[in-house]
C-alpha cells in the first residue's frame, strides 16, 4: 500500500540547511492502522505531508499502490491525491459557510460526481460516523469532536486507498479522543481503510495494531501491541 524509501529531507532557508528526516524506510500494508509517534519538532508532520504528496521531498521515494509520487507532474499528482489519498488535519480544515453534507460532498465536486450520487455518498458516511441528523447544519454549530467526525467522513468520501491523519485528537478532551480513536478503529476494522496516524499521545498510539517512532530524524519501529512478529 505505501512504501517509503530512503526518503530525507531538509528545510532550506538562505543558507541555512535544516535536515529533518534522514533516509527513512518502512511500509504499510493494506488494512494496517499505524501511530507514527515522536515528540514535538521531530519531523512527523513533514513526514505525512511528504507520505501525502503535499511536499517534495528532498531526496528518496514514496510509493503509493506501487506508484512513486514523488516523480509525479503537478497535476498528475493532485489528481493522484485526489482519488487515492485521504487527509484529516487537527484542526478539521471545515468550509464555514457550507452545510457539513456540502463539506463531505465537497472531494467528490472536483472529481465532477454528479449532485445525486455526492448526496448520497455523503449521508451514508456521515451516518457512518454517527451524524446523520446532523447533515444540513453548519461546522460552527457542532462541538469539536463533531466537526472531526465530519472532517473524516470528507476524507473518506472518494474510498481513498489510504488516510493520513495529523494529530487527529489534537485539540480535543480526553473522552472526545476517545470516541474518535474508536470510530477510527471501527472505520480500519469494518470498512479496511489503512490508516497512518500522527500522534503524540501514546494513550492514542497504544490503540493502534503498530507503533512507529521517530527520533533525530529516524525511524524506531517498536513493532507494536498487536505485535508484528506475534
Ligand atoms: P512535528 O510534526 O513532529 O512536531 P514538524 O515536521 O512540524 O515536526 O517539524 C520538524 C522540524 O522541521 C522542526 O524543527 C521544524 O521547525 C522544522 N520545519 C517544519 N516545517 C518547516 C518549514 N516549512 N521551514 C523550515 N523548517 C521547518
Ligand atoms: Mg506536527
Amino acid at each position: 500500500m505505501l512504501i517509503v524509501k530512503q526518503l530525507s529531507h531538509s528545510f532550506t532557508n538562505g543558507a541555512e540547511v535544516t535536515p529533518v528526516l534522514q533516509h527513512i524506510d518502512f511500509r504499510v500494508e493494506k488494512g494496517e492502522m499505524v501511530a507514527l509517534l515522536g515528540s514535538s519538532g521531530s519531523g512527523k508532520s513533514t513526514l505525512l505531508n511528504l507520505m501525502a504528496g503535499l511536499m517534495k521531498p528532498t531526496s528518496g521515494s514514496i510509493l503509493i499502490g506501487g506508484q512513486p509520487i514523488e516523480t509525479m507532474s503537478e497535476n498528475r499528482l493532485a489528481e493522484f491525491r485526489r482519488t487515492h489519498i485521504g487527509f484529516i488535519f487537527q484542526s478539521y480544515e471545515l468550509i464555514p459557510h457550507l452545510t457539513v453534507r456540502e463539506n463531505v460532498e465537497l472531494p467528490l465536486v472536483f472529481q465532477s460526481v454528479g449532485p445525486r450520487t455526492r448526496r448520497e455518498r455523503a449521508l451514508k458516511l456521515l451516518a457512518q460516523v454517527g451524524l446523520a441528523d446532523k447533515s444540513e447544519l453548519f461546522p460552527s454549530q457542532l462541538s469539536g469532536g463533531q466537526q472531526q467526525r465530519v472532517s473524516i467522513a470528507r476524507s473518506l468520501v472518494t474510498m481513498p486507498a489510504i488516510v493520513f491523519a495529523d494529530e487527529p485528537t489534537g485539540n480535543l478532551d480526553t473522552k472526545t479522543e476517545r470516541e474518535i480513536i474508536d470510530l477510527l478503529h471501527d472505520l480500519n476494522a469494518n470498512l479496511g481503510i489503512t490508516f497512518v496516524i500522527v500522534t503524540h499521545e501514546h494513550e492514542v498510539a497504544r490503540r493502534t495494531q503498530r507503533i512507529i517512532q521517530l527520533r533525530d530524524g529516524q525511524l524506531v519501529e517498536d513493532g507494536g501491541w498487536a505485535g508484528e512478529a506475534g
